[in-house]
């Protein structure tokens, strides 16, 4: 991995300079824009953000702190049908929530509009785009291919009166959906199939979540995006390579009309394993119930990774991992991991917790006696302080940690044998209870009173160490395990949806929480000990606690690089 260089802020930034940065540092040597740096993130508001999404916040917010700049957060919001005002709200809280602030520059396509209509008339009367009756399928079969011409539209060649005429009467709402359109008269033999007279807009009689019922008309998205960028004084329009073959009618655009020209510059979409991250297919997967809603702590949105139990800090630092690539590629999800892993570690506290609880009986423990024993919140910061937990006669431990026939190489509670309680003491196995079915009920041990953590004794060889909490005063809970959404690496072929992991979701009940989670908060996030790292789930309460597994303890991206 490349050195990382920590912030005072806490957000780290790779050493090496990625191409956009090489391009926007020679903009400044050259004083082009007068020095200004000023990006945006420009989503339409058609879906909820994705961990592909952050990566482009990241850049764009990142690149305006690194070089004194601004970066604006504009809805490109062209599309009535598609968008809404839900979707606005969602991504103002997720791209604060990965602690970007866009100040007072909060823009959307839609406040262009009569702007974007003045020009189309400039562009009409300079003879650059013209009124079009034929119908989309015709205008798609007038197109030609890659390695066909197209052909004229029999209406290019109208007069720029009656276009001039069309154009208000398509504006005042005189013709139906669909029968006409505005477009730019620029080349139907160009090679770049954008550049065969585009369509800049057409007739859509639909509410607009934002216009109301102003416009029936509405720009393509094409016709908006550069535009606004102009508007605004964008000096680097970073964006993703499929608009790579727009560039030419983006600058067309703004050449003809004479107004400030952004520089667009392309980069790699963020592909990660085992997701998909197409919004077309996130709202699937949350209109068919295959996940509970976006912020499903198995999607790839930010929203979910947020319920996950994913931090801000963890996000940005994998989007700073995964650099700036030109070619497109997939980013192992086990990175995305790794990052959150790396910053829980310093930040959560310790805990135990019992997912599936077995009872052990300390026969020889006195009835009635309890005895807080000390335990350490964090390893990695001292300044995290210590807590009691409290010890008794009657305690649970993961049915995994006791086997009557252990396995070779088992190290954890079987009969005869000794094991350690984590911050407590030496335990030995005499028996076992079972039910008429033969399945274990109660395993009963001795305890060593000489062997409390912390004294001499209790550094007594024992080759495992085993979490527990009493059971007279262990809280219970809904712990919820996470596995991948999707089966394969790569699901993004047209079977996704037969490649979907049923299993991705085990939610277990009745699990056994340590006392000092009693009064746990939503967000809140702990490592439960030998489990992984744990989020209070949004809807827990203190009486219905709920736990998301935000991630396990096993890193194998760490093992991956070691490997390398
Ligand atoms: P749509 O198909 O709806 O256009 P989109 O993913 O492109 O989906 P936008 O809302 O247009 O969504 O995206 C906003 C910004 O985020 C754009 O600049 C886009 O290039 C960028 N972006 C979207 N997906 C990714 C991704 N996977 N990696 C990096 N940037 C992305
Ligand atoms: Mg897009």
């Amino acid at each position: 991995m490349k050195e990382q260089i920590t912030e005072p802020n806490n957000s780290t930034i790779p050493e090496r300079k990625h191409f956009i940065q090489e391009i926007i540092e020679e903009d400044l040597r050259n004083a082009k824009n007068n020095g200004r740096v000023h990006t945006r993130f420009p989503p339409e508001p058609n879906g909820y953000l994705h961990i592909g999404h952050a990566k482009s916040i990241c850049l764009n917010f990142g690149l305006a702190k690194q070089y004194n700049g601004k970066c604006n957060l504009r809805f490109d919001d062209t599309n009535p049908t598609k968008e809404e005002q839900e979707y606005v709200d969602s991504i103002k809280k997720d791209v604060r929530w990965l602690g970007f602030d866009w100040e007072e520059r909060e823009f959307f396509a839609s406040d262009y509009f009569h702007q974007l209509y003045d020009w189309a008339i400039q562009l009409i009367k300079a003879g650059k785009a013209f009124v079009c009756d034929l119908s989309g399928e015709e205008v798609r079969k007038h197109r030609g291919t890659l390695t066909e011409p197209g052909k004229e539209s029999p209406y290019r060649n109208r007069s720029i009166e009656e276009n001039l005429d069309l154009f208000e009467r398509m504006k005042k709402g005189e013709f139906p959906d669909g029968s006409r359109t505005l477009r730019a008269k620029i080349d139907m033999n160009h090679p770049n199939l954008n550049m065969r007279d585009p369509v800049m807009y057409r007739i859509l009689h639909a509410e607009h979540h934002r216009t109301g019922n102003e416009w029936c008309i509405y720009p393509m998205y094409d016709w908006a995006h550069g535009e606004s960028d102009s508007i605004e004084g964008i000096t680097h329009s970073i964006c993703t390579l499929e608009f790579e073959d727009h560039r030419p009618l983006y600058n067309w655009y703004v050449e003809q009309l004479g107004i400030h020209h952004p520089q667009q510059i392309e980069f790699a979409r963020l592909n990660l394993t085992y997701t998909v991250m197409s919004k077309r297919k996130l709202l699937q997967l949350v209109e068919e119930n295959i996940v509970n809603g976006w912020d499903d702590p198995r999607m790839p949105t930010i929203s979910g990774l947020r319920r996950r139990g994913y931090t801000p800090e963890a996000i940005r630092s994998f989007a700073d991992k995964v650099g700036v690539a030109k070619r497109d590629n997939m980013i192992d999800v086990a990175l995305l991991e790794f990052s959150l892993r790396e910053d829980l570690n310093k930040k959560a506290a310790r805990m135990m917790a019992v997912l599936r609880p077995l009872k052990v009986v300390i026969t020889n423990y006195p009835d009635g006696q309890v005895e807080e024993l000390e335990a350490v919140n964090n390893p990695e910061d001292p300044a995290m302080g210590m807590r009691t937990v409290p010890f008794s006669k009657v305690l649970y431990i993961e049915q995994d940690d006791f086997k009557e026939v252990p396995p070779p190489k088992y190290f954890r509670l079987t009969p005869g044998a000794e094991v350690r309680l984590r911050y407590a003491y030496i335990i030995k196995c005499t028996n076992v209870v079972k039910d008429a079915n033969g399945n274990i009920t109660e395993v009963h041990c001795t305890y060593d009173p000489e062997t409390k953590s912390g004294s001499a004794q209790s550094h007594r060889k024992v080759k495992g160490t085993i979490h527990w909490v009493s059971a007279e005063h262990a809280v219970d809970a809904e712990v919820r395990l996470y596995d991948r959404l999707f089966t394969e690496e790569n699901p993004n072929g047209d079977n996704w949806k037969e490649l979907i992991n049923p299993n991705s979701l085990e939610a277990l009940s009745g699990c056994k929480v340590e006392r000092s989670l009693a009064t746990v908060k939503p967000q809140e996030r702990f490592q439960f000990e030998r489990l992984g790292y744990f989020c209070v789930d949004d809807d827990s309460t203190p009486e219905n606690l709920v736990f998301n597994r935000a991630v396990t303890l096993r890193d194998t991206w760490a093992k991956i690089e070691k490997n390398q």
